[in-house]
């Protein structure tokens, strides 16, 4: 049943909006069952991607299993060169490590910014995003005005748990990333992220050496996540 509502809100969300929307996928476990079915059922959407230049190479290859599987165009944004030369030139290579306000700097040339140039134009946006991932999702809904980027958002899995999704990969032979087999349960860019063990929370595993009262800002979403 969740399977024919998210179909159901994929066509919705294509019928109304067609090119003015846009999946921003980062290829993890909910990105990939997205791709799945608007392959299958809602193939007009374009996809989109940030490739922030520290990705794991088990990222890259998901992109490319999924658009050899599925056949789709996917749109790779990268950060401007002038302003990442700028950052590193001024505070080094992994300057995310030294301080909050480094890491928060990285994220928005590397991720904000090329985001912003993937959405500049459009009318909504599609994410993967899961209530149960952070305390701060509790309150998302399945469409909702995204007053950060103006835009109206669709979050399709709002209501899947993390079993549905790999059940969902599984029954259907989605190309997943790599990393998810090694307990990587969330994937961003390769030095800011690690695995977890037993009994850690999922997103433990993200900017794990802050601990600013037990907050990480994820920045795309635009919303805090509490560590619990
Ligand atoms: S996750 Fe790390 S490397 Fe990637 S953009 Fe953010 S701070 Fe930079």
């Amino acid at each position: 049943m969740k399977v024919d509502e998210t179909i159901a809100l994929l066509k919705r969300a294509e019928d109304e909006y067609g090119p003015d929307l846009v999946f921003a996928s980062s290829f993890g476990a909910e990105d990939v069952v997205l791709i799945d079915l608007i392959s299958k059922h809602a193939p007009s959407i374009q996809i989109v991607t940030l490739d922030t230049g520290r990705l794991p190479q088990q990222t890259y290859d998901v992109m490319d299993a999924c658009r050899d599987k599925y056949g789709i165009k996917i749109e790779v944004y990268f950060p401007d060169t002038a302003e990442v030369e700028a950052m590193v030139r001024e505070s080094g290579l992994n300057l995310f490590y030294h301080s909050v306000e480094n890491r928060k700097r990285c994220c928005e040339i590397r991720k904000i910014h090329p985001l912003m140039r993937a959405l500049s134009g459009k009318k909504a946006w599609i994410t993967g995003v899961r209530r149960e991932q952070a305390d701060s999702r509790q309150t998302m809904a399945a469409i909702e005005d995204d007053t950060h980027f103006r835009l109206k958002k669709f979050n399709p899995l709002i209501e899947w748990s993390e079993a549905e999704v790999w059940s969902y990969i599984r029954d259907n032979n989605v190309p997943y990333n790599a990393l998810h087999d090694q307990h990587y349960p969330s994937i961003g860019c390769d030095c800011c992220t690690r695995a977890i063990t037993v009994g850690e929370d999922p997103r433990s595993g993200r900017w794990w050496w802050e601990q600013e009262d037990g907050v990480a800002e994820c920045g795309l979403h635009a919303s805090p996540i509490k560590r619990k």
